[in-house]
């Protein structure tokens, strides 16, 4: 192959975008903390997150979160 502009029909190669699971872990000292996972399809399948609500790509679990949380949710004092 010495030409070389006679490459039709074959494309050039391109990265594919990873799943980035490995984000989804993170390491603290020498413990490893996992995001939230699936609840249907089991610890490994990670639910994508929004800012109220969490989904799985996969079977498409969809669970919201209240903005609050339980602890800080109090009767009005004054
Ligand atoms: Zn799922």
């Amino acid at each position: 192959m010495a030409k070389g502009k006679a490459s039709e029909g074959k494309k050039p190669h391109k990265n594919k975008p990873t799943s980035k699971k490995y984000s989804k872990y993170k390491i603290e000292g020498d413990k490893v903390t996992r995001e939230r996972f699936c609840p249907r399809c089991g610890p490994g399948i990670f639910l994508m997150s929004t800012k109220d609500r969490v989904y799985c790509g996969k079977c498409h679990y969809a669970e919201f979160v209240s903005k609050k949380p339980e602890a800080a949710v109090e009767p009005e004092a004054k």
